[in-house]
């Protein structure tokens, strides 16, 4: 009989598992690959999708494109974990396999800040893109604030390059005049492991006058003063609001007894956690590297090649070596890479190239080769 492998979550993780454990053995083991979406969407899409650059449809890859030997993708919504007897229960079933696999990211918590459902103006979902991008051509100018609500949150950089991206967008629009911008993040330098990535991203903000409130989240927003309020208890006033909410494991996560401090501990080494035959994944886990897609798409292939070599009965391969690179919009087409290392050393360091067209079409081309590898386009 064919291993069964359970893929909790299709996004860069599960998928990457999928996809690293199909070219390994073909036809020869049974993956299913759970998702409660029908799409595939990038993070860095969302952005594009609230300035008006793409359209919505131009952005989802159909998870029915997922063609690959041994591997079948079910759209149902996960209910329950029990990692001893490897068993999930969705809404439509109940499924078990040999070894599991949770890739189920993180989800958002809008209760944690008090106001945030109110002012409902998160650019972090794809839903909540798609609906700014309709709110955003009724600004006519005013004071537009940037806030993150918490940390650990998705793709640091994303908030800074939201900022840029305004800048850009209100100058097109002819009312950068009429507005301010602040961008307000938890850390006191918007990337701190890597001081160059932070040094441009400070410099770029200057030159815009974009005015950066470093080292508290935005705790509370009080939707009839339009003010947030950020955890120095600076009031920080707005008549456009671009939130990031405060991040947390999906309740059936946290359900499963796996999570210490909010997220699945994993080992660097194969990514395996406490239960048996049970692995976990990107957004869902803290191995030490931040919450980004290029991060869970490294732990994924390290995951596979873990279980590979457990079917085989083989040696262990090597561990997650967190390294990966991310790229950054400064604005007007011009995009930066910062590549970083969070594994090796005593502490993560990060080295940047400056914003150009040549990493714009780089970006570009990370983008195109994982909807090829993933969906076949
Ligand atoms: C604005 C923005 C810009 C970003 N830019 C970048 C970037 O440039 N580079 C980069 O590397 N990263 C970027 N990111 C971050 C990146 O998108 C995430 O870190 C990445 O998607 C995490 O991958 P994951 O596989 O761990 O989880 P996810 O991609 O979140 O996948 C989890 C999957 O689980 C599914 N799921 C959850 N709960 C259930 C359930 N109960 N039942 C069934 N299915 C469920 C979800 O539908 C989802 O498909 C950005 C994020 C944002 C928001």
């Amino acid at each position: 009989m064919s291993p069964r492998v359970l893929i909790l979550g299709a996004g860069f993780g599960g998928l990457e598992v999928a996809t690293v454990l199909s070219e390994e053995f073909g036809e020869d083991i049974e993956i299913t690959l759970i998702d409660s979406s029908d799409t595939f969407v990038f993070g860095f899409a969302k952005l594009d999708v609230l300035f008006g650059k793409k359209e919505p449809e131009a952005v989802k890859f159909p998870y029915a494109d997922v063609a690959k030997p041994g591997v079948r993708y079910v759209r149902e919504t996960i209910a329950s974990i029990d990692p001893e007897r490897l068993e999930v229960t969705t809404d439509a079933g109940r499924h078990s396999a040999d070894h599991l696999v949770i890739a189920l990211g993180a989800d958002y918590d809008f209760d944690a800040t008090p106001g945030l459902a109110e002012v409902d103006s998160e650019f972090y979902s794809v839903a909540g893109a798609e609906r700014l991008a309709k709110v955003l051509p009724e600004f006519e100018g005013g004071r537009a604030l940037v806030g993150v609500c918490g940390a650990p949150f998705k793709c640091p950089p994303a908030p800074s390059e939201c900022a840029l991206m305004l800048h850009d967008y209100l100058v097109e629009r002819g009312i950068r005049d009429q507005s301010s911008i602040s961008v307000a993040i938890p850390f006191e330098t918007p990337v701190p492991p890597s001081p160059g990535t932070s040094e441009a991203l400070l410099e770029a903000f200057a030159e815009r006058d974009i005015d950066y409130v470093g080292g508290s989240p935005v705790v509370s927003l009080d939707p009839d003063r339009r003010v947030a309020v950020n955890g120095a208890g600076r009031e920080l006033p707005f008549d456009l609001f671009l939130g990031v909410p405060k991040h947390r494991a999906p309740d059936v996560v946290i359900e499963t007894g796996l999570t210490v401090d909010g997220y699945i501990s994993v080992k660097p080494s194969d990514l395996k956690t406490s239960a048996a035959n049970v692995w976990a994944v990107g957004d869902v886990t803290t191995v030490g590297v931040p919450k980004a897609g290029v991060f869970s798409e490294g732990a994924g292939r390290v995951a596979a090649r873990s279980i590979a070599a457990e079917i085989r009965g083989e040696p262990a391969p090597g561990p997650y070596d967190g390294l990966g690179s991310c790229y950054i919009e400064f604005g007007f087409g011009n995009v930066a890479r910062v590549d970083v290392d969070f594994l090796s050393g005593p502490k993560p360091t990060g080295t940047f190239q400056a914003p150009s067209e040549t990493l714009a079409a780089e970006k570009a081309e990370f983008g195109s080769t994982r909807a090829s590898r993933w969906f076949g386009r």
